[in-house]
């Protein structure tokens, strides 16, 4: 067994967590709460109980959201133990029968690759710029379960970027110098926020590098235990920043991205990589990671400049907000926008489910989830939502699109730039006009 048998011990079974987990709150059942699956896999490694597939069941329902670990008062470290779970599962048992083999080719061999991805989603951008997305979605429900799941979580796609220069200028006296990483799937579903990413940046005073051969963090297989692959795309990485840019990557302020799924991965190559001839790279990779918001935060983000008069609210995505901590960051780029009002979110905090590929391993709860979150926005009144993950993103249109169509989803920085340079984005207008 991989886990480390003390992180078991840290927890005292005081419940505080049960009102903070996803999963809990939609079946009420202990088993599918932090501190029944703990006490679930504890007993499990000690050979007191089977792991049947029930028990199975139980445990790979968990979101890995942690926010089990925010409302913790014992400091339980929550993500190693499911985690130990995770890297076992892979080990012993065959893939969990609720993902089949298509769709297993596409998660980890299709959705890290940006080049695949971008291929893959082209004739969907195509058809939609034709007019056709809404019968293109209708007739996808003729598609088997497994191919619409996936199908249904494509949004309207924005025309992608092409290919950005490798080192843009600052605007006016250079303030920083950072590396951008555009990682894979976010580029091919919401390529405007790279670019936005990248035109707040200059705007704000810092040159910025795009490594040609970065890939992706490596986040789908390391949240499926499949931690030698995420090796791979994390030394791939290290490799791209490092002997990519032209002075190394001890010339760069900082690696800034701009996916909450992304960065906690990112943040931990030191420790991914500490085994490996790499590991020096690793960890001087892994203190340089910022997201997009903290940077700008620290930095002192110039002030923006066009008035956007929307209600807007705020989803707080799992790996930022439990995972790497940033909550008030993104809130204070949005408070800075003039007209924009923004409105608290109930439940702000609770997993959106859309959790990596959760909406593909476990459809039902992602469903359930994405509804209650779905509802939550909707009660704020607000005609943006803002959340700071492409995942988020996805499921959020998802569940709001029969709903609320005309919702803004957006990332923090699409917001910053429409109020910097002024240009809406399409479909947005009427909401500012308004
Ligand atoms: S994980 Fe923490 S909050 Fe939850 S039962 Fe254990 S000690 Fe209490
Ligand atoms: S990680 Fe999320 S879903 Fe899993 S036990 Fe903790 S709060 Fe519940």
């Amino acid at each position: 067994m991989a886990i480390d048998y003390q992180l078991f011990m840290d927890c005292v079974h005081c419940g505080l967590c049960l009102s903070s987990c996803p999963t809990y709150l939609e079946t009420g059942d202990e088993n599918d709460s932090p501190r029944g699956r703990i006490y679930l896999w504890r007993a499990v490694t000690d050979g007191r109980a089977e792991l049947t597939p029930e028990v199975r069941h139980h445990l790979d329902l968990c979101l890995e959201c942690l926010g089990c670990e925010t409302a913790c008062p014992s400091g339980v470290q929550y993500g190693k133990i499911i985690g130990s779970y995770k890297k076992d599962m892979t080990r012993i048992l065959p893939p969990a029968p609720t993902v089949n083999w298509l769709q297993r080719q596409m998660l980890f061999h299709l959705t890290p690759y940006a080049g695949r991805m971008r291929l893959a989603l082209a004739p969907m951008r195509l058809l939609q710029r034709m007019g056709m997305g809404g019968l293109v979605r209708r007739m996808g429900r003729l598609l088997p379960r497994s191919l619409r799941l996936m199908q249904d979580i494509v949004p309207t796609l924005a025309p992608h970027y092409g290919r950005l220069p490798e080192v843009l200028p600052a605007e006016g006296k250079r303030r920083a110098r950072v590396a951008l990483f555009t990682g894979c799937a976010a580029d091919a579903f919401f390529p405007q926020t790279n670019l936005n990413t990248a035109r707040v940046l200059q705007r704000n005073g810092c040159e910025v590098w795009i490594p040609r051969t970065q890939v992706c963090c490596g986040a789908l297989h390391y949240h499926a235990g499949l931690e030698k692959q995420a090796e791979r795309f994390a030394a791939d990485n290290c490799r791209a920043f490092n002997k990519g840019l032209h002075d190394g990557l001890d010339k760069v302020d900082a690696i800034i991205n701009n996916a909450g799924g992304c960065g906690p991965v990112l943040k931990e190559y030191g420790h991914l990589l500490e085994k490996t001839p790499t590991a020096g790279v690793g960890a001087a990779f892994a203190s340089k990671v910022r997201d997009i918001s903290e940077f700008l935060v620290e930095l002192g983000p110039a002030k923006p400049t066009h008035a956007l008069p929307i209600k807007a609210t705020y989803h707080d995505a799992c790996g930022l907000s439990h995972a790497q901590k940033i909550r008030q960051p993104p809130r204070q780029l949005l408070g800075l926008i003039p007209g924009l009002e923004l409105i608290p979110l109930n439940e702000g905090e609770l997993c959106c489910g859309a959790a990596g590929a959760y909406n593909i391993t476990q459809p039902e709860m992602s469903h359930a989830l994405g509804q209650r979150k779905a509802k939550n926005i909707l009660a704020t009144g607000a005609q943006a939502v803002f959340t700071g993950n492409v995942g988020c993103s996805l499921q959020i249109i998802r569940h709001l699109r029969e709903i609320k169509p005309e919702m803004w989803v957006a990332h923090p920085v699409d917001a910053l730039w429409a109020s910097y340079s002024g240009e809406m984005p399409k479909g947005v207008d009427w909401i500012v006009a308004g």
